[in-house]
C-alpha cells in the first residue's frame, strides 16, 4: 500500500502519517525528517538543504527527488510506504509516478488533510520538535509528558526555525502556490481522499482509517 500526505505545513499529516505506519507496518518516510538528519550530522546535502528551509522555501527538486527514490528502493519499503512531505510540487508528483509506473506499481492513495491557512498559524508556534529523533508534540494539543522533554528519547525540545511565525507565512505561500496543485493531480488520477484536519487527531485518524479499511 502506499500512501502519500498531503496537507500545509502543520496540518498534522506528520502524526497521522505515523499512525497509519504503525497501523500498517510500512515505513514512515519523511523528507523533511531526512533533510534534518543531514543538518544535524553536517553532510553536505543537510547543508545545502538548510539554506532553503531556513528561508521556508522547497528544498531544489534536484536534490530531493533522488533522495527520496533512493529510499522508496530500500527493503523495508516491499510492501508499501506512507510519504510525509514527499510530493510537494508537480514535477515531483509526475516523476514519482514514472518511476512507479515502470515498476508496475502506483500511489494507491492521496490523503488530505485539510485546515485553514488562520488554524496553522495558531497552531505551529505552539509546536514543539525533538531535533534527536524527530518527534513533534505541541504545547496545547500535544504535550510531552514533562515540560520540553521528548518522550520517546529524552532529549531537549525546541522551535524549529522553519516553524518561526514569519517563515510559517512564506511556507504558506509556498504551500499554495507549489504543492496544493497536486489535489487537483490527485483528484485526476482518483487516488485523493480529504479528511478535516481541524478535529482531535484522534478523530482524523479514524476517519483515514475508514478510507484506508
Ligand atoms: P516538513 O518537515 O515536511 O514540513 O519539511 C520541512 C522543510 O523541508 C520544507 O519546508 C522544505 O524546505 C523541505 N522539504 C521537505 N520535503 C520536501 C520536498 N518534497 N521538496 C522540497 N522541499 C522539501
Amino acid at each position: 500500500m502506499k500512501i502519500i500526505m498531503l496537507g500545509a505545513p502543520g496540518a498534522g499529516k506528520g502524526t497521522q502519517a505515523k499512525r497509519i505506519a504503525e497501523k500498517f507496518n510500512i515505513p514512515h518516510i519523511s523528507t523533511g525528517d531526512i533533510f534534518r538528519a543531514n543538518i544535524k550530522n553536517g553532510t553536505e546535502l543537510g547543508k545545502e538543504a538548510k539554506k532553503y528551509m531556513d528561508e521556508g522555501q522547497l528544498v531544489p527538486d534536484e536534490l530531493t527527488v533522488r533522495l527520496l527514490l533512493d529510499r522508496v528502493k530500500n527493503d523495508d519499503c516491499k510492501n508499501g510506504y506512507v510519504l510525509d512531505g514527499f510530493p510537494r510540487t508537480i514535477p515531483q508528483a509526475e516523476v514519482l509516478d514514472r518511476e512507479l509506473e515502470k515498476l508496475g506499481e502506483k500511489v494507491d492513495y492521496a490523503v488530505d488533510v485539510d485546515v485553514p491557512d488562520e488554524n496553522i498559524i495558531n497552531r505551529m508556534s505552539g509546536r514543539r520538535a525533538c531535533l534527536k529523533c524527530g518527534a513533534t508534540y505541541h504545547l496545547q494539543y500535544l504535550k510531552p509528558k514533562k515540560d520540553g522533554i521528548c518522550d520517546s528519547c529524552g532529549s531537549e525540545l525546541v522551535l524549529r526555525d522553519d516553524d518561526k511565525p514569519e517563515t510559517v507565512k512564506k511556507r504558506l505561500t509556498v504551500y499554495h502556490e507549489q504543492t496544493q496543485p497536486l489535489i487537483d493531480y490527485y483528484t485526476k488520477s482518483r487516488v485523493l481522499h480529504t479528511v478535516d484536519g481541524t478535529v482531535d487527531p484522534d478523530d482524523v485518524f479514524k476517519a483515514i482509517e475508514e478510507i484506508l479499511r
